[in-house]
């Protein structure tokens, strides 16, 4: 078997900035409970890691003791929440992505100037419910093209639309042409909302997948940007599968991958049937020689997982890694300035929260890969 590994995958910097304040905010306020609201990222491993030393999550700022530290997610809150918080003499310190911090900002904007605000996002995500919060009389959600019709629309001249920073640019060009078509006259947001890490790891997925015969996803169900992955790999006609970690592996999708492949076709049966006598194994590696599969993880999804997930399928199937680099990215967010703040009243200096290109050993991913750069032109 030949490994596929993306990069860019997992931990944006969003995310890792996230993760830093609540590890910070643990670590600074010793002894005190520490409240988040929302999973602060969505990602089943790092929300039971944080669990695990003490952090309670809510869903509801009334469940929080008055006083106490609350950290809010990297998805954003709504000025509700806030205000909630303030009533509640909450010190709140809040891991918002500046990328989510932006997409307000312009709703905010927009409102005040006394335009209709198109949403393009899915109603039910924390990062829209946020971006909503900001002016609901202002906005309305587009989840698909479907609903343009049922929109209530004052004055065609004086509408924008912006969108949730982690869709597929897919999907999204499909809502937003079908807006312009709709209304000639729609503004669009100053520059891209849909952001950075959201747009370079599903552009490696659409540059890599057409090469493999199977695409592994590691990220969680709630994960939009990982759904999204999955997604864009089945649109260019490689199956796709999302995994939470190496437990989820099903050795009889690759059965099936191998006996579509063996028929001349990449596609994985749609009703995988179980079959666990005929599950690949180690010493039945000869089989799996020729299988391409490409691994890569959601924004919000650690390295080690990914790591377990090569390591399982090395020590199971045999095979090499080559990691395939797609983009290089180089993005740091500074920490909330209420963290800065607290961190330098102590005497502490507040690092940036940095993603950097994982150290791939042999003992933790199974095999050292051949690396391969194939940066000219994303698509
Ligand atoms: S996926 Fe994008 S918007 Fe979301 S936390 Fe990461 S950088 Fe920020």
């Amino acid at each position: 078997m030949r490994i596929l590994l993306a990069n860019p995958r997992g931990f944006c910097a969003g995310v890792q900035m996230a993760i830093d304040v609540v590890s910070q905010v643990v670590d600074l306020f010793e002894g005190e409970t520490i409240y988040v609201y929302h999973e602060i990222v969505h990602n089943r491993h790092v929300v039971r890691r944080f669990r695990d030393s003490g952090v309670v999550f809510v869903e509801d700022i009334g469940e929080i003791p008055e006083g106490s530290v609350v950290v809010f997610s990297a998805h954003g809150v709504s000025p509700a929440v806030r205000a909630k918080a303030s009533a509640r003499e909450l010190r709140a310190i809040d891991a918002t992505c500046p990328l989510v911090t932006k997409v307000h900002a312009e709703a905010i904007r927009y409102a005040k100037r006394g335009d209709q605000i198109l949403l393009v996002g899915h109603a039910e995500h924390q990062e829209v419910v946020g971006t909503r919060g900001e002016a609901p009389d202002a906005i309305q959600i587009v989840e698909s093209p479907e609903g343009i019709p049922n929109l209530t629309i004052r004055d065609p001249e004086k509408l924008v639309y912006l969108t949730q920073t982690t869709l597929s640019t897919d999907d999204a060009a499909v809502i937003i042409d079908a807006l312009r078509e709709a209304f000639p006259n729609i503004k669009s947001p100053p520059s891209e909302d849909i952001c950075y890490a959201t747009t370079n790891r599903q552009h490696a997925v659409r540059r890599l997948a057409p090469e493999a015969d199977l695409t592994l996803v590691v990220g969680s169900k709630n994960s939009s940007n990982s759904v999204r992955l999955t997604e864009i790999s089945e649109n260019v006609g490689t199956p796709a599968r999302l995994i939470d970690d190496a437990s989820d592996l099903d050795w009889n999708w690759f059965e099936d991958v191998s006996r579509a492949t063996d028929r001349g076709s990449a596609r994985l049966v749609s009703d995988v049937k179980k079959h666990a006598d005929k599950a690949p194994t180690a010493q039945s590696s000869g089989r799996w020689h020729g299988m391409t599969v490409l691994v890569t993880a959601g924004a919000s999804a650690p390295e080690d997982l990914v790591a377990g997930v090569c390591r399982a399928l090395l020590e199971r199937l045999g095979g090499t890694i080559e990691q395939r680099e797609v983009f290089s990215e180089d993005v740091e967010f500074n920490l909330p300035a209420a963290l800065r703040k607290e961190m330098g009243r102590r005497g502490l200096t507040p690092e940036p929260a940095r993603i950097g290109t994982p150290r791939i050993t042999r003992e933790l991913y199974g095999g050292v890969p051949l690396t391969v750069s194939c940066r000219a032109g994303p698509e």
